[in-house]
């Protein structure tokens, strides 16, 4: 994918053009040739679905001309956001109250006549290379040696209080809980807070897979614990002065999916219990969905769960704290107690129904 937002020289002065959600069927029609394009993306939830839509449309506006391209997200709030680069130039991502003005500005100007817009953009960046990253392993044994691995990821772009600080502070929590004596799991649990996410070319559930095949091999399933307690976020009723329409929290938590891999009933029936149990907000539909950090793990020849959030801030600066639903935090801590205690206890053949392949599924990464 072509990457390089750099500006060379730092700045770029030139008009602006407004090309909306730059569809193909009209996109072709204006001329972008020497000009900012200024695209509007509505983020349907989690951004890693409008990649496969804005990267190549911004891709495009870049090879018709234009000098770079400005894409409006409309986000609650001003959030800067990291996601939908790489278009082969230098593409900016517009937070949802910048934007609003910058839609107006534009249309105020073509309604008075006075265009074009120009803008001056500058931008300064460095690369950085030669990074590390490390897991963090622990192991709670069991009474059986084989092993349950429940993974977080823990690194971040920005906060990360919800991608994935909430899912940290959910294993940090079965940690603790399952290392009491009295809560002494059947099956050993492996529990990896891993690293590199965000970064390309580092994997820390690839690595954590390649350094321990013998837990590898007595492994009987595995869950991937990322985005799981983010409130859920809509317009709301107040509207500013200049027309904005604020966005407000829901005091729960966004719709969370569940992904089983193999589609194993008796492991679906333990996430509609969760729903009974602990009010945890999984979707209803049963899914097979891997997604995020599962994908390093799809050597292992077992049931792969993940447990994904897709909520509208992810990767923005407004996954802050206050958006992480403490109650939702400790619905997600109960349920997968009992979940890892359930699991613990099941026969494998229950985990792994002989000749349920695990699927793999088309999920884009999340990254
Ligand atoms: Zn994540």
């Amino acid at each position: 994918m072509p990457v390089g937002s750099d500006i060379p020289g730092g700045t770029i002065t030139a008009p602006m053009v407004m090309v909306g959600s730059s569809n193909p069927a009209f996109a072709p029609l204006i001329d972008v040739k020497g000009k900012i394009a200024v695209q509007v993306v509505v983020p349907q939830a989690h951004m890693v679905f409008d990649r496969a839509t804005v990267s190549p449309r911004s891709q495009d506006l870049m090879k018709r001309g234009a000098v770079a391209v400005l894409t409006v997200l409309r986000h609650p709030g001003n959030e800067y956001a990291k996601d939908l680069g790489g278009c082969g130039g230098p593409c900016f991502n517009i937070g949802g109250r910048d934007g609003f003005f910058l839609e107006r500005v534009l249309d105020r100007a073509a309604s008075g006549g006075a265009v074009p817009v120009r803008a001056q953009l500058t931008m300064k960046s460095e690369t950085k290379s030669n990074l590390r990253a490390e897991n963090a392993v622990a192991t709670i044994p069991g009474r059986s040696a084989e092993v349950i691995v429940l993974d977080a990821h823990a690194d971040a772009w920005f906060d990360g209080a919800g991608d994935n600080g909430d899912g940290l502070a959910v294993l940090v929590a079965l940690a603790r809980h399952f290392a009491k004596p009295e809560n002494k799991p059947d099956r050993t649990l492996v529990l990896i807070a891993s690293a590199g996410h965000h970064t390309a070319g580092l994997n820390g559930p690839r690595g954590f897979v390649a350094a321990n095949p013998d837990l590898v091999k007595r492994a009987v399933l595995v869950v991937n614990i990322e985005h799981v307690a983010q409130r859920n976020f809509g317009p709301g009723r107040s509207v500013a002065a200049d027309g904005y329409r604020e966005f407000v929290a829901d005091s729960g938590e966004a719709p969370i999916t569940a992904g089983v891999t193999n589609e194993s009933p008796y492991l679906n029936e333990l996430f509609q219990q969760g729903v009974a149990r602990y009010g945890t907000n999984f979707v209803s539909e049963p899914s097979p969905m891997l997604s995020g950090e599962t994908g390093g793990f799809t050597s292992m020849e077992v049931a792969l769960i993940t447990i994904m959030q897709a909520p509208p801030l992810y990767h923005t600066t407004g996954e802050t704290l206050d958006v992480i639903s403490t109650p939702g935090l400790e619905r997600m801590a109960r349920f997968l107690a009992y979940f890892v205690k359930q699991a613990g206890k099941a026969q494998v053949t229950a985990i792994n129904p002989p000749g349920s392949a695990p699927r793999r599924s088309a999920e884009p990464e999340d990254r």
